[in-house]
């Protein structure tokens, strides 16, 4: 198909629906129109409340004011997550969005951590590590040394959107689709009601979720499955009330028998959630495991979801594009679907805008693209488990003997033999990303890089101690994360960031 086309329809309301078509609504407006399709009767996944900093830049480049945003979806801000037992059980450590200082590099700064042996973590070192240690926010100035995402309701996000996109001259029709019409050479031309309606386009966007109408089940795509790498395929969802003050400006990840479990603060509730692989726990005993976890009274009762991870051998077949859970899924320890069909949605928004043939080229780029994404984000994903130490379950003994991907086995042994941090192209997760999950699995180094231990001691270590004292002194005159919030919330219009 290398036509330019005028009429988008996007399979789905949640949230990959509604920031697909609040994308299209506001960059290309003039250009096309688009028609979301969605069935209140099957209705939309709703979890996903966790975030990467990204989403920052999606939600400033579609025009939302920040302080409007939180307020509509019971929002608070995250500096990152709290892994607590994956290395041995009583251990933990923070993966937040912020750097470690250098001496020159953050494999000097880990060289000579390791040569001072200090007596304290390396987040000590990380501005926004030790604001969540200490429950403090504020946004980041203009020499911005973290970032920060965002908890929210998924729920109350894909509504948000929804109207947002329809102010901006995106329609909806509510009704289940029963069928697909297809040309001869394989491109979509419709999708027909339950009730007999025919929505017609030039370009369709599956947005179904699991369901994965088009590009799976009308197009058939075969499924890249990665259930051998990460085999968690369930979880079990259940928010509680909020109890007390304070909101940890963090997610906590808690590894557990079968899986691990998710707590992420909202204004208004707590959710919480058990990831685990049925391989290797029973379903009932999961469900049992995160009720015994709430640290309030459930507000309603736990849902189970189902799930395989993996993705669609192509993303982008004939006219139809999958964004979100059609297009695939990584567990969400890393909070990374929504940053997923974010850059889904920029890189065809990117060849939308540009007028680009959209041919054979156009679509082996997008797919290729995509994939590599995908693998990337995995092999982040699956660092977190096979550097535990833990043999205490079945599931444990699994992932710490379980032979990893090649690019993942080769990035592991470059940091092992020599303290490199190597980076891929188009990599979810920087460096200091990697550092910080190494660090705090404690996996270091067997040789320091010569060319680093030449730095002189005293220097070094006044340079550390001189980093953490002023990041310490730094953090205790923030405010804590609730009065932030609470500061962000009643601001006037216009006054937050
Ligand atoms: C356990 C779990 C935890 C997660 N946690 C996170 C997280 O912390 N952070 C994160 O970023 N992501 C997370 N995710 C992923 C996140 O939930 C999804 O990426 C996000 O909700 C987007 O979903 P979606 O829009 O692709 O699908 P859905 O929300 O399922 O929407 C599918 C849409 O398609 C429509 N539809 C389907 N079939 C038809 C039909 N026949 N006719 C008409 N309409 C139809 C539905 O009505 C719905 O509107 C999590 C996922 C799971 C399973």
């Amino acid at each position: 198909m290398s036509q330019k086309f005028q009429r988008i329809v996007v399979i789905g309301g949640g949230s990959a629906g509604w920031m697909s078509a609040v994308a299209l609504a506001t960059g290309l407006k003039e250009r096309v129109s688009v028609e979301v399709v969605e069935s209140e009767d099957i209705g939309i996944l709703g979890v996903g409340e966790a975030t990467f900093p990204s989403i920052r830049n999606f939600n400033q480049l579609i025009g939302i004011d920040e302080a409007e945003f939180l307020r509509a979806t019971h929002g608070t801000y995250k500096l990152g997550i709290r892994f607590c037992d994956w290395l041995d059980v009583g251990s933990d450590y923070f993966h937040t969005f912020g750097h470690f200082g250098t001496l020159s590099g953050s494999q000097a700064l880990w060289a000579q951590h390791r040569r001072m042996a200090l007596a304290e973590p390396l987040g000590m070192q990380c501005l926004p590590t030790v604001m969540a240690m200490r429950g403090c926010f504020v946004l980041p100035g203009d020499q911005a040394e973290f970032k920060y995402a965002y908890h929210f309701d998924a729920v109350q996000y894909a509504a948000f959107l929804r109207q947002l996109a329809m102010r901006r001259g995106a329609s909806r029709t509510q009704g289940r689709i029963v069928d697909v019409a297809r040309r001869a050479d394989g491109a979509v031309t419709a999708v027909l009601l339950e009730d007999g309606r025919r929505i017609d386009g030039d370009f369709f966007i599956d947005c179904s979720g699991f369901h994965a109408l088009l590009l799976g089940r009308t197009l058939a795509e075969p499924f890249v499955d990665f259930s051998h790498w990460l085999p968690v395929d369930g979880a079990w969802a259940c928010p509680c009330e909020r109890r007390g003050d304070g909101i940890t400006p963090y997610t906590t990840a808690t590894a557990l028998e079968g899986g691990w479990a998710w707590r992420i603060p909202l204004q208004n509730r707590t959710g919480h959630g058990h990831v685990f692989a049925s391989r290797f726990i029973d379903v009932e005993r999961a469900r049992e495991q995160l009720l015994a976890r709430l640290d309030g009274p459930a507000v309603a009762e736990p849902r189970l979801l189902r799930f395989k991870t993996g993705h669609r051998e192509r993303f982008w077949v004939h006219n139809v594009v999958a964004i979100g859970l059609s297009a695939g899924f990584l567990e969400p320890l890393e909070s990374t679907s929504l940053y997923l069909i974010q850059d889904g949605i920029g890189r065809l928004m990117t060849l939308l805008s540009e007028g680009r043939p959209l041919d054979d080229e156009a679509r082996t780029d997008f797919n290729e693209g995509s994939v590599r994404r995908f693998a990337r984000i995995r092999d982040f994903i699956l660092l977190h488990y096979c550097l535990t130490r833990r043999r205490d379950s079945e599931l444990w003994r699994h992932v710490a003997s379980m032979p990893l991907p090649e690019t993942l086995a080769f990035r592991i042994e470059l940091w092992r033999r020599y303290g490199v941090l190597h980076e891929y192209d188009e990599d979810g997760f920087d460096a200091s990303s990697w550092l910080a999950i190494h660090a705090g699995m404690a996996h270091w180094p067997e040789r320091e890089d010569p060319v680093l231990t030449e730095v002189p001691r005293q220097r070094a270590l006044a340079a550390l101690q001189c980093r953490r004292d002023a990041i310490a002194a730094a953090v205790e005159r923030m405010p804590e994360h609730h009065r932030m919030l609470h500061h962000v919330l009643t601001a006037r219009p216009g006054r937050s960031r």
